[in-house]
């Protein structure tokens, strides 16, 4: 038993600036974007944090995550060995239903107090380091192309090979004109996908898939809404290039439905979907078991999240395909880390330092915050 005890929740909503506008098939994303930021400490002075990256029209809200974990999860957590993770997540899913990202906040904090209490890593609790650096993906969404290709062609020259082109936002037409662009004026070795995010109706996306794909896409993402799961299959089927599922699969058990269904051969995991570290290791040993390979997405996420991230894909063999951590170093306005995110020559550092290995700037935090809990 171990001596150490939770003392305290701490709750920040706050508001992000950001740098560039994003377009998706969900929807849109203007200057700002919600989050919070959750502060756990202990009788032993060791502190660890988590971090709510939700979006309203995918996951949830900040608002009602902050609140949650205020209302419901706080009162358990008191009191509670922060050591205790899988106990403390089981009464966590026994107390309150959806509230992923708030829950992925809370595991996040509590894997950092434990490998910070352990000195070392959560990747090296999770099983070590598979990968050290993972390959990042870029997106491709500012409605702004122009100014999307000319960062896309300094990032080249940065080392960066992978792009997702976000599609299904405007018109067919549009889409097959960027892809085109893109194609053309980025060296034809470049890693070209596609995220659709829901953006077509099931009547005509076999047929508009067939036009994108002479891009040559590695994989077609969510072309279809989160529920048409007969629609993904029936595309999955059609389709040469792999189709992936995103929105479609938030849980472990959706993950058995895509399996059961055969709605896509490849699956992106976000531990904001999932709920957390745990739940996204677990969708990737179903999808692993039944031969589909995974790729790391993201929502909106600041520097702690995408370190929590990082550590959950570096011990995750499966999860093969890249990953897009760029946000907190190119969309996010402030970087809420004292020590940035590493991006070198491609690939995303896996931070090596006890717990997720970031220490965070409080000030940043309280600045950006619009209300506060505890
Ligand atoms: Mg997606």
């Amino acid at each position: 038993m171990s001596e150490l005890r939770i003392t305290g929740v701490a709750v920040y909503v706050v508001r992000w600036p950001l740098k560039m506008k994003r377009r998706h098939g969900v929807g849109d994303i203007e200057d700002s974007m919600p989050g919070a930021i959750v502060k756990i400490t202990t009788n032993a002075g060791v502190v660890g944090w988590g971090e709510v990256a939700p979006w309203s029209v995918f996951t949830g809200t900040a608002e009602a995550n902050a609140a949650g974990i205020h209302h419901y999860l706080r009162p358990l957590l008191v009191g509670a060995d922060p050591l205790k993770i899988s106990s403390l997540m089981r009464r966590i899913d026994k107390t309150l239903v959806g509230h992923t990202e708030g829950k992925a906040a809370v595991e996040m904090a509590l894997f950092d107090i434990t490998g910070k209490h352990l000195g070392v890593p959560v990747a090296q609790l999770l099983g070590g380091y598979f990968r050290s650096h993972v390959p990042l993906s870029v997106s491709i969404a500012n409605p702004d192309f122009d100014e999307d290709l000319a960062f896309a062609k300094q990032l080249v020259a940065e080392g960066v090979n992978i792009f997702k082109v976000k599609t299904g936002f405007s018109s067919h037409k549009e889409d097959l004109e960027r892809l085109e662009r893109l194609r053309t004026d980025l060296p034809s070795t470049v890693d070209l996908r596609v995220d659709y995010n829901q953006g077509l109706d099931p009547w005509d996306a076999i047929r508009q898939i067939r036009d994108v794909e002479a891009f040559r896409p590695t994989f077609i993402e969510q072309p279809v809404k989160r529920d048409q799961r007969a629609a993904m299959a029936a595309i999955t089927h059609a389709i040469d290039t792999p189709i992936m599922a995103d929105e479609s699969v938030f849980s472990p058990a959706e993950a058995i439905e895509m399996v059961r269904g055969e709605i896509a051969d490849l699956v992106s995991i976000k531990i904001m979907k999932s709920g957390g570290i745990v739940r996204a290791r677990e969708i990737a040993s179903i999808a692993e078991a039944a031969g589909i390979t995974a790729y790391g997405g993201t929502m909106f996420e600041g520097g702690l999240a995408i370190a929590a991230g990082l550590h959950m894909v570096a011990a995750t063999p499966n999860i093969a395909l890249g990953a897009e951590f760029y946000t907190s170093t190119w969309v996010m306005g402030v970087d809420i880390l004292k020590s940035p995110i590493v991006i070198d020559n491609g690939m995303t550092r896996v931070p090596t330092g006890p717990g997720l290995g970031v220490d965070v700037d409080e000030d940043i935090v309280k600045r950006s915050s619009t209300t506060h809990f505890e």
